[in-house]
């Protein structure tokens, strides 16, 4: 077991390395340990993120843990596979069998997209099967989107997507639609396609297989996804995500912090929508909150120690 250094971060995706950025400027000893599959690596380039719109998202990693570095922070690769302990005193192990020790624990581990059943949606995630209009919405503009229902949000994707493309189909397999909502897509002009998918496959460029048969060709496909925060790990802990509509998430206060002691949470794990803006900046104000927490608790403890001696 190495020295116990202040924060352990779990997790250097956007939010993690933004929070570790933050820490080692406020002269906290901090460990990130990273399993390197960010959320949206399949992905040329993350969009809507101002100042470095379009750039290749492994770029921006590679930049973010070098300036935590320039700081002193330590960025270890690597795959945590237990964490024990409580504040003050939390061990995490690695698959190396490594243990690194810390006061304070930030979960940044991100959430796993568990994509409908469906053949040949997981190979072409993140290029020609999307679910945020956000992230790729301009670059299909004006294409021939085929939106996969997959539960109660399909719909409103697919009025979504509609403001990037008049050319928008709705597969709507076997997803029963409200009359009400059946209005709405037929008034924007998305067109309902009724039958199973069955498999996207190629095409032109892109094939939408039914189960009668028919082959429908799409640009780009759009499907949403189960988002489920990475909370295994932590189960020992004490931290059980929660339900959500559209997957699970860990519960945390407006600043991070989780309900269990000395242990915050940033990014999508704790908020399923967070783009990466979003992601780095609840990494900084989380660790703007542990670095505060910290601080108190060594106030305490020197007040403490002064008594004592007197
Ligand atoms: C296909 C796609 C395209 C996207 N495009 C955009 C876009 O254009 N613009 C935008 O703003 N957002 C985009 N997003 C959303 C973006 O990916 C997320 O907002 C962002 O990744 C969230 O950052 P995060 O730090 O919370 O999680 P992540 O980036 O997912 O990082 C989590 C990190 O934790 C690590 N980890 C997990 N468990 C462990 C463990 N046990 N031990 C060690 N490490 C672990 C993972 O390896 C990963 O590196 C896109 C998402 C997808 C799916």
């Amino acid at each position: 077991m190495d020295e116990r250094r202040d924060v352990i971060v779990v997790g250097g995706g956007a939010a993690g390395l933004s929070a570790a950025l933050m820490l080692a400027r406020a002269r906290r000893t901090v460990t990130v340990i990273d399993g390197g599959a960010p959320r949206n690596a399949p992905a040329d380039g993350v969009h809507g993120l101002l100042g470095h719109e379009g750039m290749d998202p492994r770029e921006l990693l590679v930049r973010g843990r070098s300036e935590v570095t320039s700081y002193g922070g330590q960025v270890r690769d690597g795959v945590a596979t237990q964490v024990a302990g409580a504040a003050d005193g939390f061990t995490v192990t690695l698959s190396d069998g490594a243990e690194l020790s810390a006061r304070r624990l930030l979960i940044a581990t991100g959430l796993v997209d568990e994509l409908p059943e469906v053949p040949g949606l997981r190979e072409r995630w993140g290029r020609s099967v999307l679910h945020c209009p956000y992230c790729h919405g301009w670059e299909v503009r004006d294409q021939r989107i085929g939106v996969l229902a997959s539960g109660p949000m399909s719909v409103h994707q697919a009025l979504l997507f509609r403001q990037w493309s008049q050319h928008v189909l709705f597969f709507v397999g076997d997803v029963a639609v409200e009359p009400e909502d059946t209005l709405k897509l037929d008034a924007v002009g998305i067109e309902v396609v009724t039958g199973g998918v069955t498999e996207v496959g190629d095409g032109h460029p892109v094939g939408v297989q039914l189960d009668d048969g028919r082959v429908v060709d799409m640009d780009a496909v759009v499907v949403a996804p189960r988002m489920v925060a990475r909370a295994d790990l932590f189960a020992g802990i004490g931290i059980e995500p929660s339900p959500h509509p559209m997957g699970s998430f860990i519960e945390s206060d407006p600043t991070g912090r989780t309900q269990v002691p000395g242990v915050w949470v940033a990014g999508n794990a704790a908020d399923l929508s967070a783009q990466v803006g979003a992601a780095a900046a609840d990494g900084a104000r989380a660790a703007a909150h542990i670095n505060a927490d910290l601080v108190m608790a060594d106030a305490e403890k020197a007040v403490t120690q002064i008594r004592a001696a007197s």
